[in-house]
């Protein structure tokens, strides 16, 4: 089996899920007492969320490129960044290592075109619902339809996950908010929709909605463990 590198503390609360995640699958393939073969380098994420929030993302880049040559260097052979806002520098990232970037808007894509969908909503923090860097993968490279919320409805999104999820708060107005916004992007055409910030499925589960969820932290997480056993 190969080693997965986790880049993680973006938050912790998911980080957690990711070591799960992975473990768990791990185990379901191989039985017996086999876990993942894993590092994870885990950043404070205070000094993240103040780089994010005043726009530094030169500093962002260079951290994170410091991040992963760490778990280079450790021994990883696969490089898996938990959070979808920080694949914003995934280019400039794997350009600076020699391992492999396993991109998680990819293995979302993935995931929906197996499903059979054109068109989904996609929710998380503003950096990913309205920069480029995620929605343009879905629909240049995979030519997937992605819907966004409107500003208003973006701007709660965004404050629910640095106001509580990142905080591991989760609360029942909060899923009832997620839940309007993703009643407007199913009238809107949505077919399915992206969870596309890692603490988002700590609040939204697949029973709450009608219309398909893209839980990112769980493809992302299972795609690497294809990876890691495809690969040994
Ligand atoms: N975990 C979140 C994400 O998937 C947000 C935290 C961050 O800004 O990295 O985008």
């Amino acid at each position: 089996m190969k080693t997965i590198g986790l880049l993680g503390g973006m938050s912790w609360e998911s980080s957690i899920e990711y070591y799960r995640i992975i473990n768990k699958e791990v185990n379901a393939r191989l039985g017996g007492l086999h876990s993942a073969q894993s590092l994870m380098y885990s950043v404070d994420f205070a000094d993240i969320e103040k780089l994010q929030h005043t726009g530094d993302w030169d500093a962002l880049t260079q951290a994170m490129i410091d991040a992963a040559k760490r778990l280079e260097r450790g021994g990883a052979d696969l490089l898996v960044i938990c959070t979808n806002t920080m694949h914003r520098m995934a280019p400039e990232i794997a350009e600076a290592i020699s391992i492999p970037l396993l991109h998680i808007a990819d293995a979302t894509a993935d995931s929906i075109k197996a499903q059979g969908l054109q068109t989904v909503g996609l929710l998380g923090t503003r950096f990913t619902m309205e920069g480029d860097f995620y929605r343009g993968k879905l629909e240049n490279d995979h030519g997937v339809e992605v819907l966004i919320p409107d500003d208003e409805r973006r701007e709660t999104v965004h404050r629910i996950i640095y106001d509580e999820l990142v905080q591991g708060i989760i609360r029942e107005d909060s899923r009832k908010a997620y839940l309007d916004v993703i009643g407007d992007l199913q009238g809107r055409g949505a077919q399915g929709v992206i969870l596309g910030c890692t603490e988002i499925p700590l609040l939204v589960k697949q029973k709450d909605v009608t219309i398909p969820i893209f839980d990112t932290t769980t493809i992302h997480a299972k795609a690497a463990v294809d990876w890691a056993l495809r690969n040994s």
